[in-house]
């Protein structure tokens, strides 16, 4: 096989749309004997928009989400910080979409299962890789005992849990805990402002998520509400291992929220109207001095797992997979394609996993805002002027790789 795929997540499954889309053969090995579609909500910017755009998924992505109008920050009394227009409000060609993790990840499972039905093989864990001359090969557990598989190169697509990066960082342990603590669930609520709005209340140190996932009913006006609580705790307590299906009651973390009615939006009602909500710690892992071994490097979250306030780490995921595509076209596939990915991408990420840990993440105006007022003014101008709030959201944008200009003007990267 040329490619060898550890992983049938977001980047896993793009990686292999995108081989089949330049003609490369390539198979995906995935650890979990059946692929469900799990997690909640994700937002898919436009420049990872553009990719899947271009692969034929415009139709799957509606079936999969909204078209985000949206996005912006309040105090923890609901006051509004910043708000500004996304996807083609913005000026974008490509739209944003909030959406149902598993459910992007089912459309395309079934996208490349109909494009390649062989493309991937469940029930396969990769344990290690080995660079041999002129192959990679990637070892695997599967349900009839261990085996092996040879390519040109293997790329580590396999989570924040990497067992291939385990293997090229041995010591590197646990991923890094910032004292934050996350509950998320997706509730049946009124949909909000503009119907498609994202939103951030609070500060660093208590803050509330939401945005609709489905569009809402032309009656009711009710959606499918992804939410997000998140309270700092003190980093010393420890946090129980990192799973994204840990369920917890309500009643554990309700009383913080429980006056958090805005009006416009009312996170206590929310909060009560989940069916199952998921504790997750806010966690992310230290930038790396390479991702490339010979024949085998990573990507996605193996590569560059960042606390998920940038809402870009599924998006970033999904370009990594374009980028290597291109790279193949212009280099063949080898060892140069690979290095000359980390190259271009590795630099840039290792700006926004630091940017996402404090002070550099698009919502680090709500901290500014609490230092400065309490959270509590009548005017925000008095606290920050708007010219400071629009340049901190465009040096995001800019670094994360989704300013308007510069997405609009770029050529594909797949030709
Ligand atoms: C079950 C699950 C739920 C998630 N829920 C959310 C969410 O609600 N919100 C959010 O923002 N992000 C969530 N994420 C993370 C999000 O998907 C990623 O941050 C982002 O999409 C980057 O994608 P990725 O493909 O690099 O990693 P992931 O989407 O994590 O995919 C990694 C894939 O590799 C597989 N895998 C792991 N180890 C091995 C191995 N040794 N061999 C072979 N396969 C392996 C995993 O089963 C998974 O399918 C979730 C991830 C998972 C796995």
């Amino acid at each position: 096989m040329t490619v060898v795929i550890a992983g049938a997540g977001i980047a896993g499954l793009t990686l292999g749309l995108t081989l089949h889309q330049i003609g490369v053969p390539f198979r995906i090995f995935e650890a979990v004997p059946t692929i469900k579609p799990l997690g909640v909500g994700i937002n898919i910017q436009p420049n990872a928009v553009r990719e899947l755009f271009e692969l034929g998924l415009e139709e799957a992505l509606d079936r999969a989400g909204v078209r985000t109008k949206e996005y912006g920050f309040f105090t923890k009394t609901g006051q509004e910080i910043w708000t500004e227009p996304r996807g083609h409000l913005a000026g974008y060609k490509w739209p944003q979409f909030s959406m149902h993790r598993g459910k992007l990840q089912m459309e395309l499972l079934a996208a490349l299962r109909a494009r390649v039905p062989e493309a991937v093989i469940t029930d396969h864990r990769a344990i290690r890789f080995e660079n041999r001359a002129g192959a990679a090969v990637l070892h695997l557990r599967g349900p009839d005992g261990d085996v092996t598989v040879e390519g040109d190169v293997v790329l580590a697509a396999d989570g924040i849990n990497s067992a291939l990066r385990a293997q090229m960082y041995p010591n590197e342990g646990e991923p890094v805990w910032n004292g934050s603590v996350m509950w998320r669930a997706i509730s049946r609520g009124q949909a909000f402002r503009t119907g498609a709005s994202m939103i951030l209340a609070g500060h660093d140190r208590i803050r509330f998520v939401a945005y609709p996932i489905t569009t809402p009913d032309p009656e009711t006006g009710q959606a499918d509400i992804n939410w997000i609580a998140e309270v700092k705790r003190d980093p010393g307590e420890g946090w129980r291992k990192a799973d994204y299906n840990a369920a917890v009651d309500f009643r554990t973390f309700f009383p913080t929220f429980a006056d958090w009615n805005f009006g416009w939006l009312d996170c206590p009602s929310l909060i009560k109207a989940a069916d199952e909500i998921y504790e997750y710690p806010m966690i992310d892992r230290d930038p790396l001095p390479r991702w490339t071994d010979g024949r085998v490097t990573l990507m996605g979250d193996a590569a560059h797992p960042a606390y998920p306030v940038g809402s870009n780490g599924a998006s970033q995921a999904i370009v990594d997979a374009r980028i290597i595509g291109a790279l193949f076209q212009k280099h063949g596939v080898g060892p140069q394609a690979l290095q000359a990915f980390e190259d271009q991408v590795r630099p840039r990420m290792t700006q926004v996993v630091l940017a996402n840990r404090g002070g550099g993440g698009p919502d680090a105006v709500m901290q500014m805002v609490e230092d400065r007022s309490g959270g509590r003014f009548d005017n925000i101008e008095d606290v920050i002027p708007h010219a400071e709030l629009a340049a901190h959201a465009a040096k995001y944008k800019a670094m994360a790789g989704f300013a308007v200009e510069d997405l609009n003007e770029r050529p594909p990267f797949i030709t």
